[in-house]
């Protein structure tokens, strides 16, 4: 029994066939620089596996080269034990507050929901088509990175600007990631076997974002009509005063494309260093580089801000939690953070925060005022068992 886990990008089709109710993952694969003169796909299962270098020139070809690696590398797609394709979806708008079977109407509010996602929902929507015309005889499930945080309070979702604009572009905080603040924020509660609390996911990854979860319903979050909202990222600007878009335009001549481009892939650590990679911002702050050195406290700063405010807002935090790349490797991070909540009593075991490991696990000591955890995510399992729990 296993769940065929697709996320279509622009140019890249990433999969994962997991069983959800293990959690084991069966085979993985993805195919890359799709359009481009030179693609790569590759295909893993268990020992075997298979690495294909040439042009895929679109998604078709690209996904029908993955159905016959299945069919030849293992395991068969065709032999009924897969149950369920999960597509991961970024933009639901106010339509999905949970996942939903594909059908041609879903399809088609996913395609008109393509302004409001534009880098994300057009791919996803290829991947969608593809598959569906591929392998028709498997559900098709789709489960939104928005659909977390359709149970934000209104007061939390608006934006101040005019009404009758904001309703006519459907403009509201829909926030992200929140496949990963759900999966994660469970988790929490199941280590620390407690449904009732109050928490902050921090998900610090390449994207950026912090959720606040009170008895496991989101009420805030960091990313609102796009990713671009929130926590600095690795190119994206994150909290910005939104005059600055007409500074630049009216000083700098930067058009509306320019501007796009500069605060969604120039800015953040990547516009402060030079480097999106934390590790390779560390390594600049390491050398005694004063830009790396200041991005670094500007980062930092900027998740204490929304770890204040967040608990401001729930009127008291019973636990912090970092997933993502950076949350769940950069110890650093985490004592640079947390140490900055030294003054609330919030305490972490430097050796339990040093220690590598793949495990959920608790960092702060007995005495701390919160608990500090750090829990991988697993966005591909979560959508596997939504997926799952929908076509059963
Ligand atoms: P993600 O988008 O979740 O894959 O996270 C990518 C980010 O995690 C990149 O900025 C990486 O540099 C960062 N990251 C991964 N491993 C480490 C590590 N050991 N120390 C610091 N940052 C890391």
């Amino acid at each position: 029994m296993s769940v065929l886990v697709i996320n279509s990008g622009s140019s890249s089709i990433k999969y994962k066939l997991i069983n959800p109710s293990s959690g084991e993952e069966v085979a993985s694969g993805l195919v890359e620089r799709i359009g481009e003169e030179t693609g790569h796909i590759k295909h893993e299962y268990g020992e075997k596996g298979r690495e294909i270098d040439g042009p895929v020139p679109d998604h078709t070809v690209g996904m029908e080269t993955v159905l016959s690696l299945f069919e030849e590398i293992g395991p068969s797609l065709t032999d009924g034990s897969i149950k369920a394709i999960g597509h991961r979806v970024v933009q639901g708008g106010k339509y999905f507050d949970g996942p939903a079977l594909v059908d041609d109407s879903v399809e088609a509010r996913i395609e008109q929901l393509c302004p409001l996602g534009p880098l994300h929902n057009p791919a996803h929507l290829i991947g969608i088509r593809v598959a569906r015309r591929l392998l028709p005889n498997v559900p098709h499930v789709v489960v939104f990175d928005t659909a977390f945080f359709q149970s934000l309070p209104d007061e939390a979702a608006t934006y101040a600007i005019d009404r009758e604009i904001a309703e006519k572009h459907e403009i509201r905080r829909y926030g992200a990631h929140g496949t990963s603040h759900q999966y994660v924020s469970g988790r929490v509660s199941e280590i620390l076997g407690r449904d009732d609390l109050r928490q902050i996911v921090l998900h610090i990854g390449n994207g950026a974002s912090v959720s606040a979860v009170v008895n496991g319903s989101a009420v805030e979050t960091s990313m609102g009509l796009t990713p671009l909202e929130g926590l600095v990222m690795g190119t994206r600007t994150g909290d910005i005063d939104p005059a600055v878009v007409f500074h630049l335009a009216r000083t700098a001549g930067m058009d509306i494309d320019e501007l796009d481009t500069l605060f969604n892939r120039g800015s953040g650590l990547k516009g402060l260093t030079g480097q999106n990679d934390m590790r390779a911002v560390r390594t600049l702050a390491a050398e005694g580089d004063e830009n790396a050195i200041e991005a670094l406290a500007v980062y930092a700063h900027r998740i204490v801000k929304y770890i204040g405010a967040y608990a401001a807002i729930m009127g008291g935090l019973d636990a912090i939690t970092f997933t993502a790349g950076a949350g769940e490797n950069d110890a650093d991070l985490r004592a640079d953070v947390i140490g900055r909540l030294a003054g609330f009593g919030v305490k972490i075991n430097a050796d339990l925060n040093a220690a590598r490991s793949k495990e959920p696990r608790i960092l702060s000591t007995p005495d701390s005022t919160v608990a500090v955890l750090v829990v991988p995510t697993n966005e591909e399992l979560a959508i596997a068992r939504q997926a799952m729990s929908l076509v059963e």
